[in-house]
This record gives structure tokens, C-alpha cells and sequence, in this order.
């Protein structure tokens, strides 16, 4: 079996979590700029984590033969002071040349705030004006409708975004058909005690389709589960699903979004 980990928070994880991953059959991981588990207190602070996700985790990855690639943002639990969001968004181009550097994300709301909308725009007009991909993170539970719905909202709002070249991720049942219908791809996260669990994912595969949906597992600092979407083929195999369909929905869909960006050398 072959797969991508499309999602994961890998500066938050071990090198044993790196060697079982390979071993599963993982081709790539991609790792979007994430909340530190705290509120970072300055601009330097950014540049720092910007350097470890486009410098020392793609080659702590290489050390175990996976390639890694990452997205850049402030998180939208960050965007709340809105100087210092105005302050490293500006730093953000100078990154954007890096090598393993997919796009702008994981953008999007958290609480759904006047201020956390201000930044998702900002982040917007920031990937319209760099020609980049974006992947959007939605929020939780009783918020992830109305703010799946904002998201939706501003970004069909801009003539420069074009549907096929953003992800809306953390997708549920009450979310998916909507962010499918706009023309946009949707991540389902397989968590083990939110979000999504397998057969939940392959109930709304089987509901949805398959296409233009990838799975993550989102691997970060909290409760998580590094080898969700391999475990998430079981399930599929067990339901009667072919090879060819798992292969598609953990390995095709994902390469075929992220080879968008032609710095995306995998399949
Ligand atoms: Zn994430």
C-alpha cells in the first residue's frame, strides 16, 4: 500500500513516528503551519518556526527517505492581535520561494471572529497575489457549519481564487456536500476521539464519492494518531472496497491536488 499523509504536524512527533509511517507506505508528508499549543509572542518567533518547517523537519524527514513539504500562515488562533498577524504576513514571501513550500495554510476560522476573518482574507489576497494553493482548516463542533459557511463565502467572494486549487479540510457530514458542490476539495481528519473516525470517513466516501477528497490524520501535539489513514484502508477493504479505490483516495486524490504545485515531485 502506497499513501500520503497530506495533513500531518510532524515537528510535534518522534522519529519513531517518521520510521512507522515510511513502513506503512507512506510516499509524502505535508505539514501546514500550526498553533504552537500557545500564542507566540512575536514576529522572530514565526520566522523561527517558518525556518524549521522549510529547513530542519524536511531534513529530519530525510533522514527516513520521506519527502516533506509544508504550508505557511498564522494559524487563526493566533488572529487575534491583528499588528503582529499584519507583521508576519509580511514575512511570509520571503519564505515562499522554499523549495518544499506547497502554499498558504492552514488558514481559516477558529471562533469565527470579526478579527480571524480580517486574517483569512488577508491570507486570501496573500495566495491570489503569490499564485499559491491554499488549505483551509474549519472549526469545531458548534462552529464548524457557521464558519464553514463564512469561509465558503469569502472565498467565493474573490475572482482570483480559483475552486480547484484550495482544500477545505476537517470536512463532516454537514459540511462536505457544500464544499464539494462550490468546486472547492475537501480533507476529512480522522482523529481518535473528534472529528472524523474511519468508518465515519468511508460512510461519507461512500455517500460523497471519491473524488477531489484526500484523508490526513492531522498528527500534532494533542491526541492524534500518525497512522489514521493507513488503519482507514483497513476499514475500506473490509467493507468490500478494491485496492484501486483505497489507492486512489489516500494516494491518487492527493498527489493530483498537490502536483498543482509543480514543486510537488511525488507520483
Ligand atoms: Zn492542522
Amino acid at each position: 500500500m502506497r499513501y500520503i499523509e497530506p495533513h500531518g504536524h510532524m515537528v510535534s512527533r518522534t522519529t519513531d513516528d517518521y520510521q512507522a509511517m515510511v513502513m506503512a507506505g507512506c510516499a509524502a508528508v505535508c505539514e501546514p503551519a500550526f498553533w504552537a499549543g500557545f500564542d507566540r509572542g512575536s514576529v522572530a518567533g514565526f520566522r523561527d518556526y517558518f525556518r524549521q518547517l522549510t529547513e530542519y523537519e524536511p531534513a529530519r524527514s530525510a533522514k527516513f527517505l520521506l519527502p516533506h513539504y509544508c504550508w505557511l500562515c498564522l494559524n487563526p488562533k493566533e488572529a487575534e492581535d491583528l499588528a503582529l498577524a499584519r507583521d508576519v504576513l509580511a514575512l511570509i514571501p520571503e519564505f515562499l520561494g522554499g523549495p518544499n513550500v506547497l502554499g498558504i495554510g492552514e488558514i481559516g476560522l477558529n471562533r469565527n471572529t470579526r478579527n480571524e476573518l480580517a486574517v483569512l482574507e488577508d491570507h486570501i489576497e496573500l495566495a491570489v497575489k503569490y499564485d499559491q494553493l491554499i488549505l483551509v482548516h474549519t472549526p469545531h463542533l458548534e462552529d464548524k457549519l457557521k464558519g464553514t459557511n463564512l469561509i465558503l463565502d469569502r472565498l467565493k467572494a474573490h475572482r482570483g481564487v480559483k475552486p480547484e486549487r484550495v482544500i477545505i479540510d476537517h470536512v463532516e457530514e454537514h459540511t462536505i456536500r457544500r464544499v464539494l458542490d462550490a468546486g472547492f476539495w475537501a480533507g476529512i481528519t480522522l482523529y481518535p476521539d473528534s472529528k472524523a473516525s474511519p468508518p465515519r470517513a468511508v460512510d461519507m466516501l461512500e455517500v460523497c464519492g471519491h473524488e477531489r477528497i484526500w484523508l490526513n490524520s492531522a498528527c500534532d501535539w494533542g491526541v492524534s494518531d500518525p497512522l489514521a489513514v493507513p488503519k482507514t484502508a483497513l476499514e475500506m477493504r473490509a467493507r468490500g472496497h478494491s485496492a484501486e479505490f483505497v489507492d486512489q483516495v489516500l494516494y491518487q486524490n492527493p498527489v493530483r491536488f498537490l502536483s498543482q504545485c509543480p514543486k510537488f515531485l511525488v507520483g
